[in-house]
């Protein structure tokens, strides 16, 4: 029963009840932890917490699976919540996994840390290349797990393919959708089984959450529940009231973070003090014909490697002064951090700056990267 009314529509209304509860156009928080439940009933009936079964969560589940165009959905304590409760719900030991990404740093360090202790094997592959793919397959796989774009280098893999394979051979997809948005990308319309968030990023985007999201069928999405009630990592309750509010802006904040980040990947590309720029909106950009194709606007996070190093990357976040320095993505406030990338491809690297743009208008982000580039030890020889 998929909502075929276009995104912007769906940001505001997919999976709202009307009228809610009262007649309140918002639906309310119930921050409660017990309900009463139906004395002919037995007490695994009663809304639990925990369980993500209190109607503020359920709430917010529904409205997540609409905007992802997916039966059901579970919100998750945090992003890592959401992919590692995924990733068991799908493995068991013994089972192999086909990780063709550059990886979240948490991501890849879950799975180096806590894949063998687990009993689970994995290879990290290339997502661009389905010959990678086919060597890694073996008797063992079960699962696929990919990234939508890839954080801090915005590779794009050939995520329809990857979806296909997956198919093929009798494996689960999954995929971390956080730095693309439903707004960019709908991995389910492409056959992904089960799409993870960090909705501490874009999918709040107010930067005063921590919240996860995973969506999926109503069959593999209660398994995922059914996971996380047991490890005990469900979202709380006014939380998920404030992600709820979130999502309604979502469409609006996701098209400007992308113009914005448009704009300063075309100044940052053009700039003598910039040895090299990462942005998949760039027709230089290797993955920029696939992303064009399957994307809805090329997200919000630029990487660029500044001509001189660490010292002109420090001179050039300094000058900065709209974007905080600091970690995250996704948010209203466009953020600058910085990175060492030893052995990266694509002249990246080396000392890079990741840019996550904000809502602010985009010529006072470009005057602010213009007046900043030119501080760059580079701009001044
Ligand atoms: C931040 C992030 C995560 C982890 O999310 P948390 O909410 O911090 O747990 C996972 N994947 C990607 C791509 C992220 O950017």
């Amino acid at each position: 029963m998929s909502d075929t009314r276009r995104f912007a529509t769906l940001a505001v209304h997919g999976g709202e009840p009307r009228p809610a509860a009262g007649g309140s156009v918002v639906f309310p928080v119930f921050q409660g932890t017990v309900f009463e439940t139906d004395p002919g009933g037995g007490v695994g009936d009663a809304p639990y917490s925990r369980l993500g079964t209190n109607p503020t969560q359920r709430h917010l589940h529904r409205r997540l699976a609409a905007l992802e165009g997916a039966e059901a959905a579970v919100a998750t304590a945090s992003g890592m919540g959401a992919i590692t409760t995924a990733l068991h719900s799908v493995l068991a030991t013994g089972d192999h996994l086909i990780a063709a990404g550059d990886f979240y740093g948490g991501t890849l360090q879950f799975l180096t840390e806590h894949a063998a202790r687990l009993g689970w094997s994995f290879d990290l592959v290339d997502p661009g290349d389905p010959d990678a793919w086919r060597r890694a397959l073996r008797p063992s796989t079960k699962a696929l797990l990919t990234e939508s774009i890839t954080n801090p280098l915005t590779a794009v893999g050939d995520l329809a393919g990857a979806a296909r394979f997956a198919r093929e051979h009798g494996l689960t997809s999954l995929i971390d959708n956080t730095l693309a948005t439903p707004v960019v990308f709908r991995p389910h319309a492409v056959g992904f089984d089960l799409v993870c968030h960090s909705a501490t990023k874009a999918l709040n985007g107010h930067s005063d959450l921590t919240a996860g999201a995973v969506t999926g069928s109503r069959e593999r999405i209660a398994r995922v529940a059914a996971v996380l009630g047991s490890y005990g990592a469900s979202l709380d309750p006014h939380a998920a009231f404030l992600l709820a509010r979130g999502l309604k802006t979502l469409a609006l904040r996701v098209q400007r973070q992308n113009e914005n980040a448009q704009a300063v990947a075309e100044l940052l590309a053009a700039h003598a003090a910039v040895a090299a720029v990462r942005y998949p909106g760039l027709p230089q950009h290797p993955d920029h014909r696939r992303a064009a194709a399957l994307f809805d606007g090329f997200g919000s996070v630029v990487t660029f490697r500044p001509v001189g190093g660490a010292p002109a990357a420090e001179a050039i976040v300094k000058a900065l002064r709209l974007p905080y320095a600091a970690p995250s993505l996704g948010g209203v406030e466009s953020l600058v951090t910085r990175l060492r990338l030893d052995g990266a491809a694509h002249g990246m690297s080396g000392e890079v700056v990741r840019f996550s743009a904000g809502i602010e208008a985009a010529e006072d982000l470009v005057e602010d990267f213009a007046q900043a580039l030119a501080q760059s030890p580079a701009a001044l020889v």
